[in-house]
């Protein structure tokens, strides 16, 4: 069989869009039930799955430590990094703003 017809008059099928897509139907507007199934199925298989939705904390938690950042004047900062350095007064240290992520290397004591 080349052409469709209606599972309800016989009548031949004529091209139908729809918002849920575009399938063959009877002019007269009877339900072609097994068509509209298949319909169903495509459509379900289009569907793509719900991408996950993460919602990320842009606040830095790590960032307690009080220092003003060059760039944005955050005045808190995340130590990243200690290493002492030959004396034993003074350390090297690493601050990361907590708010554009900017590293600064330190000298002297952490506060
Ligand atoms: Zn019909
Ligand atoms: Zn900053």
């Amino acid at each position: 069989m080349s052409s469709l017809c209606c599972t309800s008059c016989g009548g031949l099928l004529v091209p139908k869009t729809t918002p849920y897509g575009k399938w063959m139907a009877c002019p007269e507007g009877h339900i072609q039930k097994e068509l509209n199934q298949e319909q169903n199925i495509l459509v379900m298989k289009n569907q793509q799955p719900g991408k996950k939705i993460e919602v990320m904390d842009s606040k830095n938690l790590l960032a307690v430590h009080d220092h003003i950042c060059k760039k944005c004047g955050h005045d808190k900062a995340e130590l990243i990094e200690i290493s002492c350095s030959y004396s034993d007064e003074d350390n090297v240290y690493r601050m990361k703003c907590g708010e554009c992520g900017l590293v600064e290397q330190l000298e002297g004591k952490v506060k």
